[in-house]
Formats: structure tokens, sequence, C-alpha cells
């Protein structure tokens, strides 16, 4: 039994860990992986105090290492179902076994969107993904197609352009959605062939991907591209769907959370990516895990009837 189990492991759910840890409440975390969407970030250039870039799974091996300093447990785990009790605790199921807590952490993170298209899930782990950090390396110098025209686009291009022969950046508009400063240095890079107004129709192959169809939304002209490797970084969705009529959750399937990051289930708190909170940043996420962590630890204090120190925050939990 714990006070606290965290459901996910990128910065939202490891500081959360850090700050109730530091409360002294017992902790666990349970996670998919480490780093979440943080760790398929090669360089990391806008996180507070790294001035030089770090890498996303090294930020995030330094986070888990300081949350179990301070005593919380991390496993690995893939949660499917988190159930209240007739005592009010919480029973989480993860893979064959679940653990009980007194009150939960959401911090899973949001994830990776299909693209949707004829050869997509033929070809999953056989040159189409989704993590350019992880599968970058196995292309060395050969060909290979990015698409969307997010950050995560603009970031997994340029690594890729370090590593293989050429990139196609393929976007379905004229514009990109990702940081200016980004967007100058893949447009002056010469190794990215930008395919602006332009949608991929199909990925093509026998045992592993050979080539894709693009076509020009704008002129409906349509060709043939060799290509060894696709990666898809349009976004990402909730996974939420083990959550519905467990806590409160938007159109968008996020989970819906107050300043504090609080949700509309007395115990169970919420920060990160998963939440409606808009701008999916690493720093956000930190600091809406600090918020999460403060709100249960409280929620803690007020059900054992202790006293609450004072908090410059509000009393409302
Ligand atoms: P995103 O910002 O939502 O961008 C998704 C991109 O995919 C958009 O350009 C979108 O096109 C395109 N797209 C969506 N569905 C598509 C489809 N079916 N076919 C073709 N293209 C499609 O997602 P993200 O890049 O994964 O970023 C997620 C969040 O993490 C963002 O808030 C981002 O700022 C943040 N992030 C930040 C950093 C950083 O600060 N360095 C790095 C990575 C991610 P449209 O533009 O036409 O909608």
């Amino acid at each position: 039994m714990y006070d606290i189990i965290v459901v996910g492991g990128g910065p939202a759910g490891l500081t959360a860990g850090l700050y109730t840890s530091r409360r002294t409440l017992s902790t666990l975390i349970i996670a998919k992986d480490l780093g979440g969407q943080m760790a398929s970030t090669t360089d990391i250039e806008n996180y507070p105090g790294f001035e030089n870039v770090i890498s996303g799974f090294e930020l995030a091996s330094k986070m888990k290492k300081q949350a179990e300093k301070f005593g919380a447990k991390f496993i690995l785990g893939d949660v499917s179902k988190i159930e209240k009790k007739e005592n009010g605790n919480f029973l989480v199921h993860y893979n064959n076994n679940k653990e009980e807590a007194q009150a939960i952490i959401l911090a899973f993170g949001l994830t990776p969107r299909n693209l949707d298209v004829p050869g997509e899930q033929e070809f999953k782990g056989k040159g189409v993904t989704y993590c350019a950090n992880c599968d970058a390396p196995l292309y060395k110098n050969k060909i290979v197609a990015v698409v969307g025209g997010g950050n995560s686009a603009l970031d997994a291009a340029d690594y890729l352009s370090k590593i293989a022969s050429k990139v196609y950046l393929i976007h379905r508009r004229d514009q990109f959605r990702g940081e200016e400063v980004v967007v100058k240095e893949i447009v002056g890079n010469k190794k990215i062939e930008i395919l602006y107004d332009s949608a991929i129709t199909e990925i093509k192959g026998d045992r592993l991907v050979k080539g894709m169809t693009v076509k020009n939304l704008k002129t409906e002209q349509i060709k043939e591209v060799p290509v060894n490797g696709v990666f898809i970084e349009v976004g990402r969705k909730a996974s939420t769907e083990f959550l519905e009529g467990v806590v409160g959750l938007n159109e968008k399937k996020e989970v819906v959370v107050d300043y504090n990051g609080i949700t509309n289930t007395p115990g169970i708190f919420a920060c990160g990516d998963i939440t409606n909170v808009s701008h999916k940043q690493i720093a956000i996420a930190t600091g809406e895990g600090v918020k999460a962590a403060l709100s249960a630890y409280m929620y803690l204090l007020r059900k054992r009837g202790q006293s609450i120190p004072g908090m410059d925050w509000g009393k409302k939990v």
C-alpha cells in the first residue's frame, strides 16, 4: 500500500514523484517507459538551466534519479484500470498486477497519432516509425521521410539530417507550426527537401519500406518517391479510454484539472500533457507536476485529520 501512485514517467510524473517523496509520502511511479515524449527528443534547448543542449533521455534519467533519491519507487508497467475501493483508496491495475494507494496522480502524457494511410500498419516496425530518437541510427546513409509540421517533426528532420543521406519533410500546409528558430535551421538545411502542401497517400515496400506515394494537395500531382523509412510525427492523442467514468475528460479526452491539478474525483490528481492545460512543454509539465503533488499532499493531510501547513497558493483541495 502506497500513499501515492503516480501513473506516468515523463517530466510531469517524475517531478510529482520527487515532490510527494520529499513530503515523505510513500510513492510508486508506474510508467510504460522512462521519460515519455521527452525521451524521444534528442536535443532539448528550451529547458531552463540547461544552456547547452541535453538529450531528453538524459534529462529523464536525472529526474528519475532525483525522485528515487528521496524514496520514490519506479517500476515499468502499462496501467489498464483504476478502481475506487469502498475504503476510499484506489487499486491500480497494470500488466497482471495491482497496487493500492490513497491518492493517484495521472501523468501518462499522450500517445502518437497514426497517419491512417495504406501501408502504415503493414510496415510498422519495418520502416514506419514514430520515434526518431529511438530509430534514427538504423537509417545511416539511407533516405527517409518525416511527416508533420510541428516541433516534433522539425526536431526529427533536423536529427535525421545528421544521420540519413536525405530527408524529405512532408507537411500538409505551407506554414510550419513549430518554433521559428528551428524552422529557420530546417529551411536552410541542404539535406532536407521540404514538400509543402503535400501528403503521403501510401507507404509501399516488400519486407521493408521501399517507397511512398506523395500527393501535392494544391496541384493534385502524384509522385512516387523511394525511401527506406517513414517517421510519422503528426501529433499525439489522449489514450484515456480506461478513465471513462473515473475522472472528468474533455472533448479531446484529456483529463480536466483545475489550476491546482485537481480533477473532479476526490483523491485523483493529474498533470502534464494528459491534462487540459495548454502548451505541451517540458517546463510546463514539471511545474504542473509540482502543483498536482502538493495538492495530493494536502488532500492526504486533510483526509488524515492533520493540520495543513501554510501554503502560499490557497487552501482549496
Ligand atoms: P503538433 O504541434 O500538434 O503538430 C502536429 C503536426 O502534424 C501539425 O503540423 C499538423 O498539421 C500535422 N498533422 C496532424 N494530423 C495530420 C495528418 N493526418 N496528416 C498529416 N499531417 C498531420 O504535434 P507535435 O509536433 O507532436 O508537438 C506536440 C506538442 O509538443 C506541441 O505543443 C509542441 O510544441 C510540443 N513539442 C515541443 C518541442 C520543443 O519545444 N522543442 C519539441 C517537440 C514537441 P497542421 O499544422 O496542418 O495542423
